[in-house]
């Protein structure tokens, strides 16, 4: 059991690895047979504009029910899919299933200048990857102009000549590359230059302590003013108070998501709120 794992680990002294590899333990074969029966889902979390409040898009997030109304973490069956070779069907279904959903958008009058779609370093090491995302995008109808693929820090090393190439290629083609995360990762800012990328994501962590005493602001701000002179667009991600909102339009931020605006929610109720309204800009905020 989890939680009995968790507890042998700290008595023991065990590191986190460890700990993480006996609480995943017997998640692989119910994965395999979730996205076998169906029962794995993609919900949405929308991209807004951060002056205007506009929904721009939305990044799909994968979503499996833990089957007592609750759902277990992507962050807990990511790694378990990427351990065991799953992680290339499962990405494939999520990229399938968020296109056909937003083509199946557009033609109920909700067109999004972007979906935004993960994917796992481990699928971008696949020669077959690009191939793949032309398959989907044929199926589906889906323009390639509209579809977004984030990828992290690790994933677009130039070193990494399958995976440089694949997204030069997908780029070639109008598909945009973001990069998720970022400022966790490694990559040395002047790298940025010479990777096959549009956008940063701003990660959540750098989001959360804006505006406090101590915070990450000039950080935040120098990766902002970096990705504009680069000709790169950033988004941020975790925005949940309307001051972080506030700040990051005054360091040059157009885009966000977060709690503030919205968590990720069913296809349904994702084009309820999408095609509906417009989110409050904050702009009465101080
Ligand atoms: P991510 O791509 O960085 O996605 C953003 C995560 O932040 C999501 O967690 C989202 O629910 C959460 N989030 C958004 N706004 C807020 C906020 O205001 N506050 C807080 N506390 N959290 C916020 P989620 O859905 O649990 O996904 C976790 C990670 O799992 C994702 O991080 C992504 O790396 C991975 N993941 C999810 N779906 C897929 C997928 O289809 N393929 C792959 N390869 N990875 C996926
Ligand atoms: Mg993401
Ligand atoms: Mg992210
Ligand atoms: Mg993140």
């Amino acid at each position: 059991r989890a939680d009995a794992a968790l507890y042998a680990g700290k008595r023991n002294g065990r590191n986190q690895a460890s700990w993480h590899a006996t609480a995943t333990h017997g998640l692989s074969e119910p994965l395999a047979a979730a996205l076998d029966r169906g029962d794995l889902q993609v919900h949405y979390q929308p991209l807004v504009d951060l002056a205007s409040g506009a929904v721009r898009g939305a990044e799909a997030l994968l979503r499996w029910p833990d089957g007592e109304g609750g759902w277990v973490s992507p962050a807990t069956f990511i790694p378990v899919a990427e351990a065991n070779g799953l992680i290339h069907r499962l990405g494939a279904w999520a990229l399938h299933r968020a296109c056909a959903d937003a083509q199946a958008w557009s033609s109920r009058g909700l067109s999004l200048e972007k979906l935004s779609v993960n994917v796992s370093p481990l699928q971008l090491q696949d020669a077959g990857f690009g191939r793949l995302v032309q398959k989907v995008l044929a199926d589906t109808g889906f323009d390639p102009g509209r579809l977004v693929l984030e990828v992290t820090e690790s994933a677009v090393g130039a070193e990494d000549a399958t995976a440089y190439r694949t997204l030069s290629d997908l780029r070639a083609r109008g598909v945009r590359i973001a990069i998720d995360d970022f400022g966790t990762g490694y990559s040395t800012l002047s790298r940025l230059r010479d990777v096959p990328v549009d956008v940063l994501k701003v990660d959540r962590s750098f989001v959360a302590t804006l505006g406090d005493e101590g915070s990450h602001t000039s950080i935040v701000g120098a990766v902002i003013a970096l990705a504009g002179a680069l000709g790169l667009s950033t988004v941020a991600e975790g925005i949940e108070r309307p001051a972080q909102a506030e700040l990051l339009r005054a360091l040059g931020c157009t885009e966000g998501q977060g709690f503030l605006y919205s968590p990720a929610v069913p296809a349904d109720a994702f084009v309820a709120t999408a095609g509906s309204r417009a989110f409050p800009a904050h702009e009465e905020e101080p």
